[in-house]
């Protein structure tokens, strides 16, 4: 089984969140640990570190700080790789083209208000889960 975190980001986590875990559920992902937490402006720096050059991440910080995220370790078999399927493409008008069910097709209102996180690879899944909920036995 492979674990990797999903988040629900401020612009969804109240109004889509039910709508969101439970196409989790049925998707057949477990979901091991979930918590509700607004990040700091330093928490959303960190998280984003491999970002701060670009123009958008003063405004990426903004969004991430707003109000709160629900973190989730999802478990599943390819867990990292079918969850990144089902949030679709960064931006959603792409998202809309190539994957018109996906979750930032469905309810993402801008490249940059898009709903959901999920973890790249194993690297960055460890890195993610560590950096949110510590050491945890999964
Ligand atoms: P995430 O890391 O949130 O799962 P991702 O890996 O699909 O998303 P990245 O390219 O790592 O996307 O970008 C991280 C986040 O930064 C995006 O999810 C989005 O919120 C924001 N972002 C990315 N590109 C842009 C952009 N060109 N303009 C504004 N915001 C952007």
């Amino acid at each position: 089984v492979e674990h990797t975190l999903a988040v629900i980001k401020p612009d969804a986590s109240q109004e889509h969140r039910e709508g969101i875990i439970s196409r989790i559920e049925s998707a057949g992902f477990s979901i091991s640990q979930v918590k509700e937490t607004q990040l700091t402006r330093e928490m959303a720096e960190n998280f984003y570190k491999h970002h701060r050059d670009k123009a958008f991440f003063n405004s990426l910080v903004d969004y991430m700080t707003q109000g709160p995220s629900v973190m989730m370790i999802l478990s599943k078999e390819n867990a990292i790789a079918e969850w990144r399927e089902m949030i679709g493409p960064v931006d959603p008008e792409k998202a809309k083209e190539v994957s018109p069910n996906s979750l930032r097709a469905c309810f993402a209102k801008s490249i940059l208000e898009n709903t959901v996180h999920g973890s790249s690879d194993a690297k960055h899944a460890m890195d993610n889960i560590q950096f949110l909920f510590g050491d945890v036995c999964l």
